[in-house]
């Protein structure tokens, strides 16, 4: 075994075998991939995986992985035995609900750009034989889906990175430790000897958290056992007299999937307890079997769903089951999987968590990043960066893991919080909010209210009422949340908001360096700006104040923050700047004070001049409010005149009733994130994570009045300026759905006839100016207002025009009354 190595990946499923792959096609040599169990089939989750490939998904980035990945394991193949059999993919709906969802996915497949039809039960029987079309209403048939051979990939790519002399695998070789000088990864340790490197790739799957703690972090994953069961012999299939000869078939009402092995019918199941795993409890190499990643087969967990296959599939009945196990595979706490390089430790990068199905495309994708620094789609579903401190406790990566293996064939609604655990990050303002009777969504850990059903009463506008599933996780009390802002003001917990501190000698070097505007302005005054990546997408949108000269507070979405911090303090450690750089999140509550009659609120609650003239747009200071000292920023992300007041815990309470009962007399009250998301979207507010990311430039996004040329670099700057006089290829466009009543809630193809031209990236309904709202990325020739088009929603199509934007208050006029 070489005693150096330019990386040493961890693992060979397929995780490790698919970025061995790619980096070798960029040019990597010098690789060494280290497995504990054999090769290929290592015992390992890949090894037992029955390779059902789908390529619909409601994320946008697991369909590019899925669409590229898919076509790729068809095309390899070891010793005439190919990667991937592409017969399809089938879903199959029974009942309504189910049937509605199919619909939908049918429209994240035309978003997203993946081929699928809706099919009667007949066309289901005429690709299923062995289907009962009576017991279902209906299927989705996607044909450039299909089965994948999981060790005949992993072997395939495993091969070809060896052909290119860019890799070496050692099988039965365990890592039993990690060093590290500081940060920094320096050896791979391994019962076979160390190997000198500081570059370490991990690809270990279920014991990614036993790998991890050996380098000081935390991978936060959860194994869980999922059945699988063959059946068999089967007349019917044995007709066929092939391996496989029918698409997968998903029957997701009862948490299954199943395939064809030959004469045997195959059928994973989802659908019983929970069953975690400690990964320091699971059984090591040398088992007779050899395959540590199968428990024993439960088959108490078995009996209700066998009887549901044999409802969909009669031939099942009577046949004995030939295969059974209870096989491991991680689930994170949101369901994604963790990439890319650990905030935490230089040189030590992730590719865990991933299917079959996405192995290509993530492995690609970690390549790419691993090659260049720059990953080459958006990744923030998936980047290691993204997990707050709370998600990284063993308590809750348990409970996570619970609720993620739960829901992997479940319905969930696009506004659905999470279930469980919840309470975790309470705001000083929590219980102010369970006072007005708040519906909680979860953000980050932190309780959020949604809308206050005590303004339940007020009016609401002329619209007709949301029904069915657009009125679910939603109120009425929204609406009318959102005209009180516009006509008086309200008061909205922005506590959740992840605040960085940035000061030293080098802070505004930093600030120049990291973000698009000029960030050198006089102290007190505020600057919102994009934080780009190398290659000019947008990572982040944030606000900033100068504080002193050498310190900067930063404002940063609750989603976004630990991405947001990680990327600042790299950047930091790039560069060597001279710079201290603090998460103080929870020293501040923080209160949005937004509304036409928000500087009488104020007034009336300080003693300070809050004129435009003292207090202007864009600038901020200290106040006393009550026996308080705050700091406000004259700043709104609802279009309005307003503050954002930022407080210590200790007297945020005493500031929000002071403010409280000095508004109360002219009409503020408290409102949710429901209506700051509708404010936001008819002002033209970009949100992040919706409508700006990595995957598009300030250009496309529209956000050219955030870039200063002339500042000086900084990040993305040479990539936006090779790009600045090229035609664009999309634009962020304004839509307004033509009847009113019609609804759409995000990811929705737009169509132009029936080809689909683009998809809504954040829609909600501008209760002020009486239209409902979404925003996409079109063509340019497109996105000019009056252009009649459709988005598709549950398969029905809704007319929709393009609109000039912003559809409210175009000249800003209210934000700097
Ligand atoms: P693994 O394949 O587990 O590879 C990790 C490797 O790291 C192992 O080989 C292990 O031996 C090695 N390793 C660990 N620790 C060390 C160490 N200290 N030193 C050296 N080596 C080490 N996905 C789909 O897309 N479609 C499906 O239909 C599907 N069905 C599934 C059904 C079942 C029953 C199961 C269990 C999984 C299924 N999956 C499916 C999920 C999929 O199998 C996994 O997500 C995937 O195989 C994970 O690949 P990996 O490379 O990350 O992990």
């Amino acid at each position: 075994m070489p005693n150096k190595a330019r990386l040493v990946i961890i693992g060979a499923g397929i995780a490790g075998c698919s970025a061995a792959y790619h980096l070798a096609q960029l040019g990597w040599r010098d690789i060494v991939v280290v497995e504990q169990g054999p090769l290929f089939a290592t015992g390992g989750s890949t090894s037992h995986a029955p390779g059902g490939l789908s390529l619909i998904s409601s994320s946008r980035m697991l369909t590019d992985f899925a669409s590229y990945g898919v076509p790729l394991y068809a095309r390899l193949a070891v010793d005439g035995r190919p990667g991937a059999t592409l017969v399809g993919g089938l879903e199959v709906a029974r009942s309504e609900a189910r049937w509605a969802e199919l619909k939908r996915r049918a429209g994240w497949g035309k978003s997203y750009g993946v081929e699928a039809h809706l099919l009667e039960p007949r066309e289901v029987r005429q690709l299923v034989p062995v289907l009962d079309e009576h017991q279902i209403l209906g299927g989705l048939f996607s044909p450039g889906a299909g089965i994948g051979a999981p060790v005949v990939i992993a072997q395939a790519m495993a091969q070809a990175a060896i052909d290119l002399g860019a890799a070496t695998f050692q099988p039965h070789t365990t890592v039993t430790g990690i060093e590290r000088d500081g940060r920094r990864v320096t050896a791979v340790v391994t019962d076979q000897g160390r190997i000198e490197t500081d570059l370490v790739l991990l690809c270990a799957g279920i014991w990614g958290p036993l790998v991890g703690r050996l380098a000081g972090i935390v991978v936060p994953l959860m194994p869980m056992e999922h059945q699988y069961v063959k059946v068999g012999p089967i007349p019917e299939l044995a007709a066929f007299g092939r391996e496989i000869a029918m698409p997968i078939v998903r029957v997701h009402d009862h948490l299954m999937y199943c395939r064809m092995h030959g004469d045997q019918w195959g059928m994973g199941n989802y659908n019983h307890v929970p069953l975690p795993v400690e990964p320091e409890h699971i059984r090591p190499h040398g088992h007779p079997d050899d395959e540590p990643s199968k428990n024993a087969f439960t088959p108490e967990h078995f009996a209700e769903p066998f009887n549901q296959l044999a409802e969909v599939f009669p031939m099942v009945r009577g046949r004995p089951i030939t295969e059974s196990f209870n096989g491991m595979f991680s689930f994170t706490t949101d369901g994604m999987p963790i990439l890319g390089p650990h905030p935490e430790v230089d040189g030590l990068w992730l590719a865990e968590a991933i299917w079959i199905t996405h192995g290509g495309g993530a492995g690609r994708a970690v390549a790419q990043w691993m090659d260049s620094g720059v990953p080459p789609l958006d990744l923030r579903e998936a980047d290691v960066s993204r997990f707050h401190r709370h998600a990284l406790t063993p308590g809750y990566i348990r409970a996570r893991g619970h609720e993620t293996y739960r829901n992997t064939h479940l319905i969930i609604h696009p506004a659905e919080p999470m279930a469980r655990p919840r309470g975790i990050r309470r705001t000083p303002f929590y219980e102010r909010y369970q006072e007005q009777q708040a519906f909680f969504i979860e953000m980050g850990g932190w309780e959020r209210a949604a809308w206050c059903e005590a303004n339940a009463g007020l009016a609401e506008p002329d619209l007709p009422a949301r029904t069915g599933w657009a009125a679910q996780f939603w109120s009425p009390v929204q609406a009318a949340e959102h005209l009180r802002t516009r006509e008086a003001a309200a008061l909205f917990d922005m506590s959740t908001f992840t605040k960085i501190e940035v000061e030293g000698p080098d802070a505004l070097a930093l600030m120049q360096w990291v973000f698009t505007n000029q960030m050198d302005v006089p102290p007190g005054r505020v600057v919102y700006t994009l934080l780009l990546d190398f290659n000019g997408g947008m990572r982040s949108d944030m606000t900033v104040s100068r504080l002193t000269a050498d310190r900067f507070r930063i404002l940063s979405g609750a989603g976004a923050g630990p991405r947001d911090l990680a990327w600042l303090r790299r950047q930091a450690q790039a560069r060597g700047f001279q710079v201290t750089i603090r998460d103080v999140s929870s020293a501040y509550g923080a209160i949005g004070l937004w509304g036409p009659r928000a500087r009488a609120v104020l007034a009336a609650a300080t003693e300070d001049d809050v004129s435009n003239a003292a207090f202007p747009y864009y600038t901020a200071r200290e106040l006393t409010i009550g026996a308080a000292q705050v700091y406000a920023l004259r700043v709104s992300y609802v279009g309005e005149l307003g503050w954002e007041i930022y407080v210590p815990p200790d007297t945020a309470r005493h500031v929000w009733d002071a403010l409280w009962r000095a508004g109360r007399p002219l009409g503020l009250i408290a409102a949710g994130s429901g209506a700051m998301d509708s404010l936001r979207i008819e002002k033209g507010y970009r949100r992040l994570g919706f409508d700006l990311d990595a995957n598009y430039t300030p250009f496309e996004a529209g956000m050219e009045h955030t870039l200063r040329w002339k500042k000086g670099d900084f990040i993305g700057r040479e990539a936006l300026l090779r790009l600045k006089d090229q035609p664009l290829a999309r634009r962020l466009t304004c839509l307004t759905l033509d009847r009113p009543g019609d609804v759409v809630l995000g990811r929705e193809p737009v169509l132009e006839g029936s080809r689909a031209v683009g998809f809504v990236s954040s829609a909600n309904t501008g209760y002020s100016v009486g239209q409902h709202v979404a925003y996409a990325y079109l063509p340019p020739e497109l996105a000019q207002p009056g252009q009649k088009l459709a988005i598709e929603y549950f398969g029905q199509r809704l007319p929709a025009t393009v609109a000039a934007e912003p559809l409210f208050d175009p000249d800003g006029a209210r934000l700097r009354a």
